[in-house]
């Protein structure tokens, strides 16, 4: 096996062992693929002659949701064993290496708030840095193509979900999923979409607002360490991604189980040192809330739902000011 080939079939070992970027490229005869490092954590693959749509597939924007690393550098290992027939060029992320190493979510802030050039209002630290040089590269993977791209970015969770896995759809002017998309998701094993009420600075909303991509922010379950991950609980995705790589196929694939659709209907806001979001520590998002609960103590008095609802990523322990929840409701 050349020194080459050998990176890229455990690229994640490759990588927290925090070896350099090679920006090599490895010419495979029988896919007739040109895979090329071209960022440290970042790898570019390039089918001859495709006439499909780009795609980002990234992970580890939260160093700690590890399965879908796992999942990425399975992939990039079968691709490279000419295991997988790539069919669209591919740009494969694998975003915060050393929260990664960390075991960590994020090491100073947040990556997953620091795009659509939000970090230029941070501190040059890790996560800031990151941004702006994924961006950079983002930009230059997207410039040569005429079609609209996709961005799937994919993590886990450590809150448990009603819903197993979902996904979170930028907001966009009238903007509603196609059927392309809907099945794309159905076939990814999604069982739901929260659509976005407004601009958000994530990488996949970076993708949409800038390039135009069909991107989503994917929730592919819980959160456990590396090596620990249940492979049958992500076998569906897994094989849904293949499917994706190899050809448009999955887009036209009608499944029975189309993904629930739910709206944010706002942003639960912390408005002063007494506010408290009622909601049980082991609350799982998207479970049903009733007509009438008591859902915060606000700075004008308690605050009842008007009708039955959802949280999604409740989170009490945040300053004043920011968001401790999404308010949800199930769209019919
Ligand atoms: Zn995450």
């Amino acid at each position: 096996m050349s020194k080459l080939m050998s990176v890229f079939s455990n690229y994640l070992e490759h990588i927290l062992e925090e070896k350099v970027c090679t920006h090599e490229s490895l010419n495979l005869t029988e896919t007739k693929l040109s895979l090329r490092e071209v960022a440290f954590g970042v790898v570019e693959i390039i089918p001859e002659n495709s006439s499909l749509a780009p795609a980002v597939l990234s992970c580890g924007v939260h160093g700690n949701e590890t399965a879908p690393i796992e999942i990425m550098n399975d992939l990039l290992g079968a691709i490279s064993n000419q295991e997988i027939n790539v069919a669209r060029p591919l740009l494969f992320i694998f975003a915060h290496v050393k929260a990664m190493k960390e075991h960590k979510r994020f090491i100073d802030f947040n990556m997953n708030r620091l795009f659509c050039g939000n970090h230029l209002n941070y501190p040059k630290v890790q996560e800031s840095k990151r941004a702006k040089e994924l961006e950079e590269i983002m930009a230059k993977f997207y410039a040569p193509f005429s079609q609209r791209p996709w961005h799937l970015d994919l993590h886990t969770a450590i809150r448990p979900s009603h819903v197993t896995r979902f996904a979170v759809f930028p907001h966009q002017e009238n903007g509603v999923p196609t059927k392309e998309e809907m099945n794309l998701l159905a076939n990814l094993d999604i069982d739901a979409i929260l659509l976005a009420n407004g601009k958000a600075s994530t990488f996949s909303a970076h993708s949409c607002e800038n390039f135009g991509a069909y991107a989503y922010t994917l929730e592919l379950g819980k959160v456990y360490p590396f090596g620990k991950n249940p492979h049958e609980k992500f076998k569906a995705v897994k094989k849904g991604l293949i499917q994706f790589i190899e050809s448009d196929s999955i887009l036209e694939k009608t499944s029975e189980k189309l993904p629930i659709q739910y709206k944010v209907e706002k942003e639960l806001i912390k408005d002063s040192e007494n506010y408290l979001l009622h909601l049980e520590e082991d609350y799982a998002n998207f479970t049903p809330i009733a007509k009438g609960s008591l859902l915060e103590t606000l700075k004008s008095g308690p605050y009842k739902t008007k009708e039955e609802c959802a949280v999604v990523f409740p989170n009490n322990d945040v300053p004043i000011g920011q968001r401790t929840g999404l308010l949800v409701k199930k769209q019919s």
